[in-house]
């Protein structure tokens, strides 16, 4: 029998679902190996019997809390995709806001209607085995950990920071035109997308490993007198700097 697959939404713009879609030709060789039984996106069947369940979308309501309970239920493995599954995403940044204004600025006289609470990464309601950070997630990631998932091999996530990927690319650190980064701080596993089309990374990925960011505050400080907390503060964007302290 083939393991069944679904893909489910919570609080998001469901661009995580829609990169699986976008997939085209690779998607169709995992579906000779899958069954795919619930997909809001593609479909609208529905089964309760899953071995992998993909989420995208930041628990943002109550009720996110009861999907996310009851996907976990029917999951046998749940794998976050994307910033706002993983972190929180754009949807935390109501979490530094005052409540009444940013639900009065988005609902107006209907807020009492939308009930909402903290934007929260779906890990800190229900466990979940693997993460696809991004924003959206990497493609070529999740096609990754499909087939080593399938096949039972490990899978894990690069350690490193995008630096490492920026500077495998060639290109000239945008520091040295005096434009603040993120990469140092941001785990790797985009291919620095960003920084080789000239844009600074702006850490949608979350935060990198401890040791990556022990090494960017000797070298932000040593070569660019920058401490590690002022540029911290600005994965604020993405949702991961509240969830990590300073290593
Ligand atoms: S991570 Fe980005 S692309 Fe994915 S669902 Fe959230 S906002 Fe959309
Ligand atoms: S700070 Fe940004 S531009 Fe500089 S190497 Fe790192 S990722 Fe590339
Ligand atoms: S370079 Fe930074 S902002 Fe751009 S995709 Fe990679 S992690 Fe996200």
């Amino acid at each position: 029998m083939k393991p069944k697959i679904a893909v489910f939404s919570l609080t998001s713009c469901e661009g995580c679902s829609l990169a699986i879609l976008e997939l085209e030709n690779q998607l169709l060789d995992i579906l000779g190996a899958v069954e795919i039984v619930n997909f809001r996106e593609a479909m609208t069947e529905r089964d309760c019997d899953i071995d992998i369940g993909f989420v995208d979308g930041a628990v943002s309501t109550p009720t996110d809390v009861e999907e996310i309970k009851e996907m976990r239920e029917h999951c046998k493995a749940l794998v976050a995709i994307g910033a706002c599954a993983c972190q929180g995403g754009i949807n935390s940044l109501k979490n530094h806001q005052n409540e009444d204004d940013y639900r009065s600025y988005v609902y107006g006289d209907g807020a009492k209607h939308f009930p909402t609470i903290k934007a929260q990464p779906i890990s800190a309601f229900v466990e979940v085995e693997y993460e696809l950070p991004g924003c959206p997630m990497v493609k070529e990631e999740f096609l990754a950990l499909v087939k080593a998932v399938l096949s039972g091999q490990q899978w894990a996530l690069p350690q490193t920071s995008v630096c490492v990927e920026c500077k495998k690319q060639g290109n000239l650190c945008l520091y040295e035109k005096g434009i603040i980064c993120l990469g140092p701080v941001t785990l790797a596993g985009c291919g620095a997308i960003c920084p080789t089309f000239g844009s600074k990374c702006e850490g949608c990925r979350g935060l990198a490993s401890d040791e990556a960011l022990q090494a960017a505050s000797i070298n932000l400080r040593e070569q660019y007198d920058i401490p590690l907390e002022n540029i911290l503060a600005d994965l604020r964007f993405y949702g991961a700097y509240q969830e990590k302290s300073l290593p």
